[in-house]
């Protein structure tokens, strides 16, 4: 290799939104985008922190910046218009579909966090937008939906999630690789409380389950990550991004969290993706793909690194995974179930109304009871996830109760 420099001169200029820009997802994409001139900011969205919204919308200049919240938006436009900021402020829910589908726009960071993602998500996708997918729940739980519509409105759909950006970067481009690839390796650092026993896992306090060891992330996805329901959406992503059957994923736990993932092919090989637990990395591999830019992320040096530990994950503590696995198995409406219900009892969880023990309860007991009809559309997506909600509400107060 002569030339080692970045040349970043081959990418071309993209206009982007970014989808929950105040989010931990969010101030990463702002942090890469920001090192290369290539990037313009089409819009910026958040739900309701209109302090940060408008920091970023002083250093990024967007036409457009979309606050949920009304009075939020109110706030953001006084600060905005006593600004030099020309940026538009715009509110309410249908404002997130409106810039994500926007003719001007080439590329959508989608990272808002859970279900609320769905509809901004899928107008970038029938947009025929390139489209960041970090917003799992989204693929979760409109599954076959979402990646017909993908190929239907001629999207691109690039996983950030780093796991599925790193089995992405292991897959063949351009090639059909279901007869190649034997496996996927799904890995995970196993979260905050892997070490612990069942009855201190079912114990854990909001704080001890938000204290990952190796990212740095948002309160619902570290919860997620604590009780293995992380993996449990990331192995139906895979699942739908990959267009492989669930006996082909199989779950590691790696506490290092350096190999990212890895795919087994038939003839033995098993090829890695390794580097600092950084999000920077897997979100500018997204916005130059198929080229590289510099991401901000240090060298990762291996030596220092020095360990790879692998074990299998420990699914008598963490029932999470295996509810998910199931769902993996049982269509689309299970895995949409599951994830409503897991929303309802995270929230819970962390404004301290059931323990950790009790989340993992809720789940369990909605699945057990829940009764719904295989999706067609996306409406019946949201029926689902309506009824899942409800369902876990009543769930939720039947525990508190006894
Ligand atoms: P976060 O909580 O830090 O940020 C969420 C963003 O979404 C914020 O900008 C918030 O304003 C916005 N938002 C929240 N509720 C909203 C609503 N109802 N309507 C519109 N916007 C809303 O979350 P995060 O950790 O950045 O995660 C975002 C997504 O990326 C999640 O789906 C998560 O699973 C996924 N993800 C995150 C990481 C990570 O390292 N943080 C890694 C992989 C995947
Ligand atoms: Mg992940």
């Amino acid at each position: 290799m002569k030339n080692m420099s970045i040349d970043n001169t081959n990418i071309p200029s993209q206009s982007i939104v970014v989808l929950g820009s105040t989010g931990s997802i969010g101030v990463n994409t702002l942090d890469v985008v920001s090192r290369h001139h290539q990037f313009s900011v089409f819009a910026l969205t958040a739900n309701n922190n209109h302090e940060l919204l408008f920091e970023q919308c002083q250093q990024f200049n967007p036409v457009y910046a979309v606050m949920v919240d009304e009075s939020a938006a109110k706030a953001l436009k006084e600060k905005l218009l006593a600004s030099s900021c020309s940026t538009q402020v715009l509110s309410g829910k249908s404002a997130l579909a409106e810039v994500a589908g926007a003719s001007e726009v080439d590329t959508v960071m989608a990272a808002i966090v859970g279900a609320a993602g769905l509809q901004p998500t899928m107008s970038a996708v029938k947009s025929g937008k390139k489209v960041l997918l970090a917003n799992k729940e989204s693929l979760v739980m409109a599954g076959r939906l979402f990646m017909d519509a993908v190929a239907a409105f001629g999207a691109q759909l690039l996983p950030i999630d780093s796991e599925h950006n790193a089995i992405f970067q292991c897959l063949p481009a351009g090639e059909n690789y279901s007869n190649s690839v034997s496996k996927i390796l799904l890995t995970g650092s196993g979260g905050p409380l892997r070490n612990l026993s069942l009855e201190d896992i079912r114990q854990a306090t909001p704080e001890q389950a938000c204290r990952h060891p190796n990212w740095s992330m948002g309160r619902k996805i570290s919860v997620d990550s604590a009780s293995l329901m992380n993996k449990g959406l990331e192995f139906i992503e895979a699942k739908w991004l990959f267009d492989v059957p669930p006996n082909r994923i199989e779950v590691v736990i790696h506490p290092q969290s350096i190999i990212h993932s890895m795919v087994e092919y038939i003839d033995g090989s098993i090829l890695a993706q390794l580097g600092h637990p950084d999000m920077r990395t897997p979100i500018a591999h997204g916005l130059a793909y198929p080229a590289r830019i510099a991401s901000g992320v240090s060298s990762l040096d291996i030596v220092a690194a020095a360990r790879l530990d692998f074990e299998a994950p420990k699914r008598d503590h963490f029932p999470a995974l295996d509810l998910a696995i199931h769902a993996a198995g049982s269509g689309i409406g299970a895995a949409t179930v599951l994830n409503a219900a897991n929303e309802v009892a995270v929230d819970a969880f962390l404004n301290e109304k059931i323990s950790f023990g009790q989340m993992t309860d809720t789940l369990q007991g909605v699945m057990d009871c829940a009764q719904w009809q295989e999706p067609v559309d996306l409406e019946s997506v949201i029926e689902i996830d309506t009824y899942s909600r409800h369902l876990s509400g009543d769930i939720i107060a039947k525990i508190v109760a006894n």
